[in-house]
């Protein structure tokens, strides 16, 4: 049970991103609850560095800064991609291994090649999840995390258009398609007391039962 009360319609929330799509999908997922949503990019709040080694404390450093510099509740969110043969890299490195600028094409022919490297070649050996953690923090320092994990299998060569980063070489457990090729509304959807199937989707479930007051 989390110590931080929940939120009503018409209370404030900062989302600690400074991550336009980011911003944008956590807006489509708050939309039926009328929280009035402000973003840590928004209020110019500075962008900690992420120097955790768990998508945990990430999350936390993220929420924390933003609900200090905002002297608000916050909410953050810390994902990536963990491949069981490569004993569960990228995990909290996922957007480092796309470089700078950011380049998942470049990104998922590593895991490719890494993949390659370690002999794995049967679906049963390129087993992968994606994971995602919220962090709601309040600027007293209490915090609660919530955490959503989606299992599923790397493919090879990449499928379909649909989506980001590396979307179109992982498929969901229980679909013959990628996340690539899967639409936002099928990937991201949930409705109360489903579990939803992205990872980014469970997390937010758990959450919303968790932390909002439903009309
Ligand atoms: P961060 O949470 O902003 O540190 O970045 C997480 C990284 O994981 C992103 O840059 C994406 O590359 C990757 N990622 C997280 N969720 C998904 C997803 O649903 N599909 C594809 N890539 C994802």
């Amino acid at each position: 049970m989390s110590s931080i009360p929940r939120l009503h319609a018409g209370d404030r929330l900062c989302i600690a991103t400074h991550n336009a799509g980011k911003l944008k999908e956590f807006r489509e997922l708050f939309a039926p609850f009328g929280l009035e949503l402000v973003s840590a990019g928004e209020l110019r709040l500075p962008e900690p560095e992420e120097t955790g080694t768990t998508f945990a404390e990430n999350a936390r450093t993220k929420a924390h800064a933003a609900a200090r510099g905002a002297n608000m509740l916050a909410l953050s969110d810390d994902s990536g991609l963990c491949v069981d043969a490569l004993g569960g890299d990228p995990g909290v490195y996922t957007a480092d291994w796309a470089g700078v600028p950011r380049d998942f094409n470049r990104a998922m022919k590593r895991v490719e090649d890494a993949l390659q490297a370690a002999g794995a070649n049967s679906p049963g050996q390129r087993r992968a999840s994606f994971n995602a953690t919220l962090c709601l923090a309040h600027p007293d320092g209490r915090d609660v995390l919530y955490v959503g994990k989606c299992d599923g299998t790397l493919v090879w060569p990449p499928r379909g258009d649909v989506g980001h980063g590396y979307d179109p070489m992982f498929m969901p457990d229980g679909y013959d398609v990628t996340f690539g090729e899967m639409d936002a509304e099928t990937k991201h959807s949930w409705s109360p007391g489903e579990k939803g199937l992205s990872h980014r989707a469970r997390a937010f479930a758990l959450f919303v039962e968790n932390q909002v007051e439903q009309g």
